[in-house]
């Protein structure tokens, strides 16, 4: 589980030892889930969208449907999912463009010393669109401003996370004036920094794990959607099972990074699969996870 979030195995193990299954009159009531969920502890998200992720894979199996179908996605309408390039240096950089041959869109993270290199290194491989994450790496507004130009002539979509996740007045000032939009990923977690968020940023990044589940994922489009922001619907380093729930609400997304199942080695199922970049959703009921 990622550190940031501090959750592990004691904390998880703990969450589930309070709750008490005669509070669940009606398993597939996910409002009252969640309120119930959120009773017990305001945190333990990671936790809570494992409940949420195998209560609605549950529930579309009793309905002998696929979970996407159910909840009204469009599968037409999910954008292509961006393959992450990571911090390496020049020549691994260049293997992994080749790697990612098949993505319409590149994620580069960015926050290090030589951020313009790793730029011109990608360029001269690909004229790909490339989305920015900055994981909180600047710390200083005027270069953040003046990188933010530079990457736009460098065919940069938009800027994530370019500061630490409290710096909500340096998000807003950089948004203001930079070219690009600025998403918040780490400042964006739970429904409630939407509303702090809202007209700050031009977009925020929507992860399963950091909200709650698909239940509180969807809360978080809608709410994004009436807050006028952008969206950008995320994985985390977390299971395929995990990911793939997210893809069953990500039609309601602006832009896809859903890259991770495909960065294993050994990809433990064969559907949803990924398609020249392209997600194709499963057949199956539930998540319509089929072992490899
Ligand atoms: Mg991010």
């Amino acid at each position: 589980m990622p550190p940031y979030l501090a959750e592990n195995h004691q904390t998880v193990t703990a969450f589930l030892e309070k709750i008490d299954p005669k509070q669940f009159r009606f398993p597939f009531d996910f409002e009252a889930i969640h309120s119930y969920l959120d009773s017990l502890a305001p945190g333990d998200k990671m936790i809570k969208a494992a409940l949420d992720i195998a209560l609605h894979d549950l529930w579309a199996k009793i309905e002998e449907q696929p979970l996407w179908k159910l909840l009204g996605t469009d599968p037409t309408s999910i954008g292509p999912s961006a393959c992450t390039l990571g911090i390496a240096d020049p020549e691994v950089l260049k293997k992994k463009v080749a790697e990612a041959a098949d993505f319409i869109n590149l994620k580069v993270k960015l926050g290090s010393s030589n951020d313009r290199l790793l730029i011109e290194t990608i360029r001269q491989h690909t004229d790909k669109p490339l989305f920015v994450d900055v994981n909180g790496g600047w710390t200083d507004r005027e270069f953040a401003l003046d990188m933010s130009f530079w990457l736009q002539e460098q065919g940069v979509v938009f800027l994530e996370q370019p500061f630490e996740k409290t710096r909500l007045e340096d998000l807003a000032w950089l948004n203001e004036r930079s070219p690009l939009p600025v998403f918040a990923d780490e400042s964006c977690q739970v429904l409630a920094d939407v509303e702090k968020l809202k007209g700050l940023v031009s977009g925020i990044n929507i992860k399963l794990m950091k909200c709650g589940g698909i239940y509180q994922g969807l809360q978080l489009f809608q709410a994004a959607q009436k807050a006028g922001l952008q969206t950008l619907l995320g994985c985390m380093t977390e299971t395929s099972c995990a990911t793939f729930a997210a893809l069953s609400i990500a039609d309601r997304s602006n832009y896809v990074d859903i890259d991770g199942p495909w960065m294993l080695a050994e990809q433990p199922f064969r559907t949803p699969s990924l398609n020249k970049g392209i997600i194709q959703l499963a057949a199956g009921k539930g998540l319509g996870l089929e072992n490899n």
